[in-house]
């Protein structure tokens, strides 16, 4: 198969300079773009592609750019969204560290497409190296005259920026994100008006996430029709996997859509490993469904993984093996979102902490039958619809499908008072 995202790379994990950027067909597609295409064929382009959002929610990129009004006056803003934090997600991380022009040329497709004349990249601030090697990337590409004034003498004028956040989840959710960028405080602003109406500054915004905008210069390249054949499916296009937990072989690979979890398991992350099992995966991201052993044939793909009860995600699989307590996998996943809930609505703030402190009760033993009952009234209490962003719903998905499919796990430990 031949691979869009990650053929842009040298595969010795060093960053692709521009001259081999280049030499690979680098920038070509920017050049076609500038020299044949109206702003509104990209998008059409692209929307045609079917490419859905790679950061998490799979919303269609096409779709998210038409709604960018056109005759307005300047500045617009496209913003990269690369505040990777996910817990179990490093897809981003090796694009931004391996392939840095391929991000920045699909950030100025992107930015042709909407006409933006000002561009980010929000960088999770402990991608150190990622912030070093788009920084320099950067400079290259205005050095080169794809970035700046005059854009290959096309009269398309765009500025491109690094900026580190503060090492908050919440930063990576679109309207926080603006916000911090703006330098307030990283609370989540109330949708609609999306960000493509007002966005930075009150000013129509794109935000995108790193793997989406890394698509675009194929799509460009290549056409909408290879795009769609690299995965006959439901969904369009490759997707960067991954596997953490006790397998044989942890890692991320580009597939096509059409993978199933058990391939992903046994044929790329080698299987588990010695004397363990599988029980259940987290499909993409800690903020997903559990899906169990009755799923392992389940298609990667967006339509897919909702059919079996749970989100694609960030595609990037966090496995539970036998040896590990339940409770405690979803206690310690609990925590992170306590801790990384903005505190801005109450149900994220006060529920979080409580919803830790009941796992952490049945984890050591000292839990009582109504517990069982207490965790969900919480997953529906801070399900979606009753909090402002989707911090709060993402932090139930783990644990109302662990009630669902592990609750015997839940009730010995209450019923023997053993700890995890
Ligand atoms: P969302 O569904 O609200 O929005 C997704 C995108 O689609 C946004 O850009 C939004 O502006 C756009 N959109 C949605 N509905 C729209 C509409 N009616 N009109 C116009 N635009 C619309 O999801 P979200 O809250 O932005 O993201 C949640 C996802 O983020 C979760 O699925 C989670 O998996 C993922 N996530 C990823 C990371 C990471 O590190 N990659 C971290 C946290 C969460």
């Amino acid at each position: 198969m031949e691979k869009p995202l990650t053929q842009h790379m040298r595969g010795d994990g060093a960053p692709l300079s521009l001259k081999e950027y280049e030499r690979a067909g680098g920038y070509q597609a920017l050049r076609k773009a500038l020299k044949e295409m109206e702003p509104k064929a990209v998008t059409t382009l692209v929307k045609e592609s079917n490419l859905r959002g790679r950061g998490g929610a799979g919303f269609l990129t096409g779709m998210k750019w038409s709604f960018v009004p056109m005759n307005v006056p300047k500045p617009k803003y496209l913003i990269c969204n690369a505040d990777e934090m996910e817990p179990g997600t490093f897809k981003d991380r090796i694009l931004l560290e391996q392939t840095p022009h391929q991000l920045i040329e699909g950030m100025i497709l992107a930015a042709y497409a909407i006409q933006a004349d000002q561009s980010y990249v929000f960088l999770r601030w402990a991608y150190k190296l990622a912030a070093k090697v788009i920084t320099q990337a950067i400079e290259e590409a205005y050095a080169a005259g794809y970035l700046g004034k005059n854009i290959l003498g096309s009269g398309f004028d765009l500025d491109m920026h690094l900026h580190t956040g503060v090492g908050r989840y919440m930063c990576g959710e679109e309207t926080a994100l603006l916000n911090s960028l703006e330098g307030k405080r990283a609370t989540p602003r109330a949708k609609p008006p999306f960000p493509q109406i007002s966005g930075l500054f009150g000013k129509p915004t794109i935000v995108n996430n790193v793997e989406t905008l890394c698509c675009i210069p194929h799509i460009v390249n290549r056409g909408t029709d290879w795009f769609k054949n690299l995965s006959p499916g439901a969904d369009a296009g490759t997707k960067i996997y991954g596997v953490s937990g006790k397998v044989k072989k942890p890692g991320a690979w580009e597939l096509p859509m059409t993978v199933t979890m058990r391939e992903l398991i046994e044929d790329y992350a080698g299987g588990m490993q010695d004397g363990l099992k599988f029980r259940g995966a987290l499909p993409g991201g800690a903020s997903t469904d559990f899906l169990v052993e009755e799923h392992l044939d389940v298609r990667m793909d967006y339509t897919g993984v909702a059919a079996a009860g749970s989100r694609l995600g960030t595609g990037t699989m966090i496995i539970l093996d036998d040896h590990t307590s339940v409770v405690g996998f979803v206690r310690n996943l609990e925590h992170f979102f306590a801790q990384e809930s903005c505190g801005f609505c109450t149900p994220c703030r006060e529920g979080l902490p409580w919803i830790e402190k009941v796992l952490h009760t049945i984890e050591i033993g000292e839990g009582k039958p109504e517990d069982i009952k207490t965790l969900e009234f919480h997953t529906k209490y801070l399900g979606p619809g009753n909090t402002f962003c989707a911090l709060a719903p993402g932090a139930m998905e783990p644990l109302q499908s662990a009630l669902k499919y592990f609750r015997k796990d839940f009730e010995e430990l209450i019923r023997h008072k053993i700890s995890a």
